[in-house]
């Protein structure tokens, strides 16, 4: 049986979630890829319990997890219910819906039926009688933007999530969907986009979006799935997500000239004391917009490494501008 470290807030930094009273993990745990049916339950447990006694007390999960889809979530309670169930209040999980789940009309996007159905499923898979955050996980441009709103805004109110988030939605539709909610009495609490050194798209609008609303963000892939890391400087090892069968990283997205601009990323990281890891890290936190970072892991060292980066968040005005100019080249 599993006993939580005592001194497991001790070293977490935390912060409140836009203008809402939640505080979050500046580092939370994604559990993507690396937690599903084909993996040792006791692996996910490792890397879960020790997150879990680092302080990370958020955990990021949706639907379609795995692979296969859903047993991420499987996964999840069954760790809830054999170690983590004494913990619960002291717990964020997340989970969301808007991709693929099951087969016909109703197993996608964002319909009010696939919502609140796809949260029924996921609910039942954790184990759980509700999740602290919703979110739609996609923008749909064939459904009313009110009626995944009005599904989030329903999930709320029959007390299945305590909080809603949107993912994916660029900064007009945040717009929209933030003002939708608004007039349903309903605070979006959270938004969750890719952001990294690698793909910036966060800063033509969106985080502006955020600020002006009091909604906070969360960044997933900060380490572009691995690619802002030492992982892939020596060839592609076999056990890696881009050597593997991952559709979302393959051989050839991990192309000569990025990992170029890693190594050279790499080298100011060393100058600050830190690990590429940990300065990719650092650099999303240090923007004011950002709440927490998602990190996915396969290995527990992985979590621990960058654990660390919360030792060092901040940057000179020449740190920042030569990481833009690496970046630029
Ligand atoms: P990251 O960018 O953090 O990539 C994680 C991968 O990077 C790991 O699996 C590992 O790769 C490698 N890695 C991590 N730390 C290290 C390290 N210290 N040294 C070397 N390699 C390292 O995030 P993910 O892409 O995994 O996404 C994180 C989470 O974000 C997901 O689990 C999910 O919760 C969320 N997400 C949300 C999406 C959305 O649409 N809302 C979409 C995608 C993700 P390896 O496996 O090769 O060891």
């Amino acid at each position: 049986m599993y006993t939580a470290n005592k001194d497991r807030y001790e070293t977490m930094q935390y912060k409140r979630c836009g203008k809402s009273g939640l505080l979050l993990p500046r580092i939370s745990l994604g559990l993507w890829q690396n937690f599903g049916g084909k993996v040792p339950l006791e692996t996910s447990r490792e890397m879960v319990c020790a997150a879990f006694d680092a302080g990370i007390t958020h955990f990021d999960l949706a639907n379609n997890y795995g692979p296969p889809a859903g047993s991420a979530e499987e996964t999840f309670g069954k760790l809830l219910k054999q170690d983590l169930r004494p913990y619960r209040d002291e717990m964020v999980i997340s989970t969301k819906a808007g991709y693929t789940m099951w087969p016909g009309p109703y197993g996608d996007w964002g319909s009010r039926k696939y919502m609140l159905s796809s949260l029924d499923q996921s609910l039942k898979r954790m184990g759980l009688d509700y999740v602290d955050i919703f979110y739609h996980h996609r923008p749909d441009p064939q459904t009313p933007m009110e009626e995944s709103m009005d599904a989030l805004a329903t999930a709320l109110r029959q007390g299945k999530c305590l909080y809603v988030g949107l993912s994916n939605y660029d900064a007009n539709q945040t717009k929209q969907a933030v003002g939708i909610l608004k007039q349903m009495g309903v605070h979006c609490l959270i938004h969750q986009p890719r952001y990294s050194m690698f793909d910036r798209w966060v800063e033509n609008g969106l985080y502006d979006v955020l600020k002006e609303e009091g909604v906070g963000a969360i960044a997933f892939s900060p380490l572009a799935q691995g690619l802002l890391t030492s992982r892939y400087f020596n060839g592609i090892p076999a056990d890696s997500r881009a050597g593997g069968k991952s559709v979302s990283l393959d051989a050839h997205r991990v192309t000569p000239e990025k990992v170029e601009k890693a190594k050279k990323l790499d080298q100011l990281a060393q100058a600050r004391g830190q690990s590429l890891a940990q300065m990719a890290l650092a650099w999303v936190l240090e923007k004011e917009q950002t709440t927490s970072v998602i990190i996915g892991a396969s290995k527990v060292s992985q979590i621990k490494e960058n654990l660390d980066a919360l030792n060092n968040l901040v940057f000179s005005a020449d740190e920042l501008s030569e990481i833009d100019r690496i970046l630029g080249d």
